[in-house]
C-alpha cells in the first residue's frame, strides 16, 4: 500500500476533515526515521487552490511530493523525504524543462510548490505561478518597483520567495511592501506599506505564515535604520503586532519589556543612527512550544565605538530571538556574537532538529551565523549547548563553554588604530544561501565561505552617506600579486557538518566563494549550485560527486523537490547574483557571466534541452586619455570605495550582474555627469547622486575609472 501517493493526496485535499490511517512503510517515508503503523492526516485543506494550512505544514511529511513552506517544514531543514532520485538514479537526472524570467538580477528564491503548481519569485520582487509539470505560466505579478530603489539597498534587488496560504500568496517587496495576491489568478488583495516612509528599508526575505498571521522583517541596517519584524492577518493584511529587535529613543518610551531590558545594554545615542539589527531573512517556527524564532542582523553603524562609544553588549543585534507568534511577545534570545563590530549577523539560516547529545534527547536550534562558530542551542529556552567554529576564524578564540560567550581576540579586534586582517569577512562564514539538514545521515550542509576583510578602525560620520558603517571599507591595492593572493586565501565550501560531535564530516572546496543554498534527500543526496554554472549532486554520506549540470548561469538559490504522478523534481532557480557577485570584484570569477536567468526543473530521464546560450563577448573601445591630476585620481578613488564599490565592484571589477565600469563607452564616458550627478539612467536602477556628489567629485570620479580601465585594457581596444 502506498497511502502518501500524490494522485490520492490530491483527491483527499479536496475531501474536507478526511481522515486517513495508513499501514505499514511508504516509499516515500524518510529512511532512518521511524515508521509509523498509524498516521493521521488531517486533510483540513479546503477545496481550493494553494490550500496550504499550518496543520498541512505541520504535517508536511505526509504529503512529501509538495513544498508548502520556505524550508518545507516549520523546522526548516530543506530535507525531502522523497527518494525516486537516489544515489543509484541520479545519473539519469535530465532537464524536464525550463521557463526563463524576466528580470536579470539574481535569482535566490525557494519555490513553493502545491498541488501541482510552482509559486515563485525573481528580483524586483516578481512572483510566478507555473505549472509545476511542465512549467508552463498560468499568471504573473509584478510591483513594478522603481528601478533606483536600488540605491537604497544595500546588495541587490534580490527576492527568496513567497509564502503560501489558503488560497493567497504573499510577497514582500523590495520597497517595504507586502502584498497578498489571489493564488488562482495573481491579482492583489491586500498591498500594506510595512516600512516607514521615505527611509531606506528592503525586503529580500520571505514572508512566513503562522497561526493566520504572516510575519514578515526587513533590510536596510547599513543605511541606518532600526530594525523589526510585523505579523499582518492572512485575510485582511490588519497589523497584528510588531516587535522591535533593538532599542528606540528611552525618552520616547519602551515599546515593552524586552525593549527596556535590551537599552540596559546600550550607550550614547545609538537611535539616532537607527541601531540596525534588522531581521531580513531568517525565521523558524516550533508548533509545539509555539515559539518563533527570529534572526537579527548587524549592528548600524558597524563600526561599536560610533554606535554605543561607552560599550554594552548592544541587544539583541547578532541574535536569535524567540517570540510567541500570537503576540510578538519575548521569549528568550541569545547573542552569538556580542557587540558586533564586523557585521557579524544571525539572520543566516536557522534549522529546527532533536538530536541526541551526551545521551540527552535535545530540542535544538542550529545555525552557522557569520561569525563563523556553528552554533546548537536549547530551542526550548535558549540554552547555549555548544559551537565550534567551522571555517577559519581570527576575531575570537572560542566560546565559553561555561557561559555560553564568544571569547573575543582583543589584540586582533582592537583595529582602531591600524588595518587588520581577520576571519569571516563581512560576507560572513556563511551569509544567507540556507543550509539543509538530513536526519538520515545526522549532517547539516552548510555553503561555507571563506574570505578574509582588511578592517580598518574608526571613521567618523561625516555627511551623510548611502553605506554608513563607520568604517574605511580597505581593499589590497589591484596589483598581479595581491589578485593572487585574494584568490589563494578565498574559496567557497560545501560543508558536512556534524552538529552532535561539532565537526566536518567532510567537505567539497571551489575555488570561488559564493556558492548556491543547499537541498538534501532522503533519496541521501545532496544537490546544490555553483558560480561556474553548475547543479551538483553528492552522496550526502561520503561526499562523492554523483551528477551535475551545466545551468548556462551561476547558481546562488538552494534547490527543492516535489512530485507530480509519480515523478520526482528537483528544481532550481537559476541566476548569479546578490551581494557576492556585486562587490566581490577580482575574487568573483564570473566564468558563465550573469546568464539568462531561468527556472530549471529536473526528472529522471528528463530530455529538455537549453537554446544555445548567446556567446559572451565583451567589447570596449580605448579608454579615453588620462586628463587627471595624481590627486583627482586618488579622490575618485576614495569615492568609489564610499559609493560605488557596492554594486560595481571592489576596484571597479564588476560581479557581472551590474556594468563594469572600465568597459563604458566613449558615449557612456560622455554621459558620465549625466548618468551620476542628473540621473539619465535611473530607470534602470542607477540612482543620481547629485545630492551626496558634486560636479567636481563626479568629475574625479571618472578620473579614477578612466585610470582603472587603463591599467586593465589600456593596450587593448578590444578585451
Ligand atoms: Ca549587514
Amino acid at each position: 500500500m502506498k497511502p502518501f501517493s500524490q494522485p490520492f493526496l490530491r483527491l483527499s485535499a479536496a475531501a474536507l476533515s478526511l481522515v486517513l490511517v495508513a499501514c505499514g512503510q511508504s516509499e516515500d517515508k524518510t529512511s532512518g526515521v521511524e515508521s509509523t503503523s498509524k498516521v493521521t492526516v488531517e486533510a483540513a485543506a479546503p477545496a481550493q487552490i494553494a490550500g496550504i494550512n499550518g496543520e498541512r505544514i505541520i504535517n508536511a511529511d505526509e504529503e512529501p511530493g509538495n513544498w508548502m513552506a520556505h524550508g518545507r517544514d516549520y523546522g526548516e531543514q530543506r530535507f525531502s523525504p522523497l527518494k525516486q532520485v537516489n544515489t543509484e538514479t541520479v545519473s539519469d537526472l535530465g532537464l524536464a524543462w525550463s521557463f526563463d524570467v524576466e528580470h536579470q538580477k539574481g535569482l535566490e528564491a525557494s519555490p513553493i510548490v502545491v498541488d501541482g503548481v510552482m509559486y515563485t519569485t525573481t528580483s524586483w520582487s516578481a512572483v510566478y505561478a507555473l505549472d509545476a509539470k511542465t512549467g508552463k505560466e498560468l499568471w504573473r505579478y509584478d510591483p513594478k518597483v522603481p528601478k533606483s530603489y536600488l540605491r537604497n539597498l544595500c546588495c541587490s534587488p534580490a527576492n527568496r520567495g513567497v509564502a503560501v496560504w489558503k488560497g493567497r500568496v504573499y510577497v514582500g517587496t523590495i520597497n517595504g511592501h507586502l502584498i497578498a495576491l489571489d493564488a488562482k489568478t495573481g491579482t492583489v488583495e491586500w498591498d500594506v506599506l510595512t516600512t516607514p516612509e521615505g527611509k531606506p528599508y528592503s525586503i529580500t526575505g520571505a514572508p512566513r505564515i503562522v497561526k493566520d498571521k504572516v510575519i514578515i522583517g526587513n533590510g536596510g541596517a547599513e543605511m541606518g535604520v532600526r530594525g523589526f519584524i510585523t505579523a499582518y492577518d492572512v485575510v485582511t493584511g490588519e497589523q497584528k503586532w510588531r516587535f522591535y529587535t533593538v532599542p528606540g529613543n528611552p525618552d520616547a518610551g519602551f515599546e515593552n519589556d524586552a525593549m527596556e531590558m535590551a537599552a540596559k545594554t546600550w550607550t550614547g545615542e545609538w537611535w539616532k543612527q537607527g541601531g540596525g539589527g534588522t531581521a531580513w531573512d531568517s525565521m523558524a517556527y516550533d508548533p509545539e512550544l509555539d515559539l518563533l524564532y527570529v534572526g537579527v542582523g548587524n549592528g548600524s553603524p558597524w563600526n561599536r565605538k560610533i554606535r554605543s562609544p561607552e560599550g554594552g553588549d548592544n541587544l539583541f543585534l547578532s541574535s536569535i530571538v524567540a517570540v510567541r507568534p500570537d503576540t510578538g511577545e519575548y521569549v528568550w534570545h541569545y547573542q552569538t556574537t556580542p557587540a558586533d563590530t564586523f557585521d557579524y549577523t544571525a539572520t543566516q539560516h536557522m534549522i529546527l532538529a532533536d538530536l541526541e547529545m551526551d545521551g540527552i534527547k535535545r530540542k535544538v536550534i542550529m545555525q552557522a551565523p557569520k561569525n563563523g562558530f556553528f552554533f546548537v542551542l536549547d530551542r526550548t529556552n535558549g540554552e547555549f549547548l555548544s559551537a565550534k567554529p567551522y571555517v577559519n576564524v581570527t576575531w575570537a578564540t572560542h566560546v565559553d563553554q561555561e557561559t555560553g560567550r564568544p571569547v573575543e581576540d582583543k589584540s586582533v579586534t582592537e583595529f582602531t588604530e591600524r588595518t587588520q586582517m581577520i576571519y569571516p569577512s563581512p560576507y560572513g562564514g556563511h551569509n544567507w544561501h540556507p543550509m539543509a539538514y538530513n536526519p538520515g545521515t545526522g549532517l547539516v550542509y552548510i555553503p561555507a565561505i571563506e574570505i578574509p576583510h582588511f578592517f580598518n578602525g574608526l571613521k567618523k560620520a561625516g555627511k551623510e552617506r548611502v553605506w554608513n558603517v563607520g568604517m574605511k571599507w580597505i581593499k589590497p591595492e589591484e596589483t598581479a600579486a595581491n589578485v593572487k593572493m585574494n584568490r589563494e586565501l578565498t574559496s567557497g565550501k560545501l560543508m558536512a557538518w556534524d552538529p552532535v560531535k561539532q565537526k566536518t564530516a567532510w567537505e567539497i572546496t571551489y575555488p570561488t566563494p559564493g556558492i548556491g543554498g543547499m537541498l538534501t534527500t532522503a533519496g541521501n543526496l545532496v544537490f546544490h549550485g555553483v558560480p561556474q554554472g553548475k547543479l551538483m549532486a553528492y552522496n550526502a554520506s561520503t561526499g562523492e560527486q554523483l551528477w551535475e549540470a551545466y545551468s548556462q548561469t551561476g547558481i546562488v538559490a538552494p534547490p527543492i523537490s516535489y512530485k507530480i504522478d509519480g515523478e520526482q523534481y528537483i528544481a532550481v532557480m537559476a541566476g548569479w547574483g546578490g551581494m557576492f557577485s556585486m562587490t566581490g570584484g577580482t575574487v568573483t570569477r564570473k566564468d558563465e557571466g550573469p546568464g539568462p536567468n531561468r527556472v530549471l526543473v529536473y526528472k529522471l530521464g528528463g530530455k529538455h534541452t537549453l537554446p544555445a546560450k548567446a556567446e559572451l563577448v565583451m567589447t570596449a573601445p580605448k579608454p579615453p586619455a588620462q586628463t587627471g591630476t595624481a590627486e583627482q585620481i586618488a579622490n575618485g578613488s576614495a569615492l568609489y570605495d564610499e559609493y560605488c564599490q557596492f554594486c560595481h565592484g571592489m576596484h571597479a571589477v564588476s560581479g557581472g550582474v551590474i556594468p563594469d565600469l572600465r568597459h563604458m563607452t566613449e558615449q557612456t564616458h560622455l554621459s558620465f555627469m549625466g548618468i551620476v550627478y542628473g540621473g539619465m539612467l535611473q530607470e534602470k536602477g542607477m540612482a543620481a547622486f547629485n545630492d551626496h556628489l558634486t560636479v567636481d567629485e563626479v568629475n574625479d570620479l571618472q578620473k579614477y575609472l578612466i585610470q582603472r580601465a587603463t591599467d586593465d585594457y589600456g593596450d587593448a581596444s578590444v578585451f
